[in-house]
């Protein structure tokens, strides 16, 4: 109803029922008083709780459209970007255009990746700077006409009327990335922020502001849970991916709980001796009814919802108890390498928790790698070199593991004081055919030697691949072509053949 039609309703009930209140009650009082005295008494007692009455009726609807005045009025103060119920509501009339005119919409999602980070290591007036540059660079970059929003703490929204998915919104997403990947703010130091966005668009995954914003969401849910700096974009099939997700968390909970979480341990090689120099510990979850599930799957939502501490602190005591109980560690294996998340540092208690793990080792904390992405690394540098540093000089060593996937400079990184460089499997993979790949090996290795780092290379499946690296001087070796990751069984079994035939050789 138009606010004129509104306001001629109200007016009107008001006048039928004032009117009908002052005949009916005068000639109700007629009726039962026959005191004059009293009557004029009550007559003015009546017409008193009238005016009172009306008060506060007035004082209820002016209360009440003042405030939705504000709110709809109201941007949101630290951005200045358009808030949640005001992106809605012009996210709606952009919707009407492009029905009229037949033409398509786009919504992204946009979210910080592990944001709380800042305002708990840094502080919330970081935070808020942070939150501020993102919307600069926001406007900087979507200078036509476009609407952009906050819609809570850090989630933003970009709608792109008339935008043809998806040669014109990738691109814009991947810019949007890398401008936040790039802000600078004083007390960020060389932190850089990832985000993750979730897109979905008019009229395929829905037809107003409530439904597109719903798609968004949970496409961006999907790209949260393939880890930070993901874009996904809705598909019909995303709502039973959701509801999947949810119950696998609820699964994941009960597998930590109950202990369904095992371990496996993938042997390392030098390059020049053939000889086991480190094992990498994997962890494995075989689900009842689903059987066996891969960490690619649950690492990233157990990094989202809270439970990669619980899962490290699993993994590092298994494979420690496991390891010594087969009497393999300081005598057949002198390094264990373990895989650790950007979210294992954000607690107080995360060099405590790593110290008691630790403990359980009989010798020296040398034996223990920490395996962690670049990515990660970046995504919390200042927690992660706190607890590193006291780590490291207790013995513990650190290799940089998926190297070459991020954006990081070296100079960066360096501040870890590691000792390991891990190369990306997917520069392994087509290293003796792409060129490209083969020259970034090659780079990596001299860069590592200039800086006197251990080099790595991971999923080495061939033996073309294997040659390669050995030619290069990639110091070691880890891949199918070698060892698949094994339980401990298997591992003390194949630490007794491989004995036997690396003695034979030499
Ligand atoms: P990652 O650390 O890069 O581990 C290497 C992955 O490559 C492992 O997969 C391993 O089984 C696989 N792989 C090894 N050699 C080859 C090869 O020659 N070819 C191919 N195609 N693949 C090979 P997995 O065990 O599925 O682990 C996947 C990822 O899950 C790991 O990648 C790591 O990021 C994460 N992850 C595994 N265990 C843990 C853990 O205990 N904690 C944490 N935070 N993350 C873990
Ligand atoms: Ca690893
Ligand atoms: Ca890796």
């Amino acid at each position: 109803m138009s606010p004129k039609a509104n306001a001629a309703l109200l007016t009107t009930i008001y006048l039928v029922a004032g009117l009908a209140w002052i005949f009916m009650s005068d000639r109700a009082l007629l009726e039962l008083v026959d005191n004059s005295a009293l009557l004029t008494t009550l007559q003015t007692f009546k017409g008193a709780s009238y005016v009172l009455v009306t008060a506060i009726m007035l004082y209820i609807l002016i209360y009440v459209a003042l405030k939705r005045e504000r709110r709809l009025s109201e941007d949101d103060s630290l951005t200045h970007l358009l808030n949640r119920h005001m992106l809605r509501q012009q996210l709606d009339s952009q919707l009407l255009v492009c029905r009229k005119n037949d033409k398509p919409l786009v919504l992204m999602l946009i979210n910080i990746d592990d944001f709380k980070q800042i305002n708990s290591n840094l502080s919330m007036h970081a935070g808020d700077e942070f939150l501020k540059s993102v919307a600069d660079e926001m406007r900087e970059q979507f200078k036509r006409q476009v609407i952009l929003g906050r819609i809570s703490g850090d989630e933003f929204a970009v709608v792109l009327p008339g935008a043809i998915w998806p040669e014109d919104v990738i691109p814009e997403a991947e810019q949007l990335q890398e401008r936040i990947r790039h802000i600078n703010i004083e007390e960020l130091d060389e932190l850089q922020m990832t985000a993750c966005i979730g897109i979905s668009m008019f009229p395929a995954d829905g037809e107003n502001s409530k439904e597109l914003i719903n798609s968004a969401s949970l496409a961006l849910e999907e790209a949260k849970a393939h880890g930070p700096g993901c874009i996904r974009s809705y598909k019909l099939k995303l709502q039973e991916t959701a509801t999947e997700r949810a119950r696998l968390l609820l699964d994941l909970k009960s597998a930590i709980t109950n202990q369904h979480l095992s371990v496996v341990y993938q042997p390392q090689f030098g390059a020049s001796t053939q000889r086991i120099t480190g094992v990498e510990v994997l962890v494995r979850w075989h689900h009842e009814a689903d059987g066996w599930i891969g960490p690619a799957r649950f690492i990233p939502l157990a990094e989202q919802h809270g439970l990669i501490c619980s899962i490290t602190d699993f993994v590092m005591q298994t494979a420690i108890k496991e390891l010594i109980d087969a009497d393999l560690l300081y005598t057949d294996i002198h390094r264990v390498s373990f895989n650790v998340s950007a979210a294992d540092f954000n607690s107080d208690k995360s060099e405590e928790r790593f110290a008691k793990n630790l403990a359980a080792l009989p010798g020296d904390w040398s034996v223990a790698q920490f395996e962690l992405t670049e990515t990660a690394a970046l995504m919390n540098m200042p927690a992660i070199r706190k607890v590193l540093n006291s780590l490291t000089q207790r013995g513990v060593q650190v290799s940089l593991d998926d190297f070459g996937t991020g954006y990081s400079s070296l100079s960066t990184l360096r501040q870890l004081q590691m000792q390991e460089l891990k190369i990306d499997q997917s520069f392994i993979a087509d290293i003796a055919s792409n060129p490209n790949d083969a020259q970034i090996v090659r780079t990596i290795l001299a860069m590592a030697k200039a800086l006197n780092l251990r080099v790595i290379a991971e999923g080495v499946e061939t033996s073309s691949q294997a040659n390669f690296l050995i030619k290069e001087g990639c110091q070691e070796l880890q891949g199918y072509l070698y060892a698949r990751p094994m339980n401990i069984d298997q591992l003390v079994n194949f630490l007794k053949n491989h004995t036997k035939t690396t003695t034979k050789q030499s």
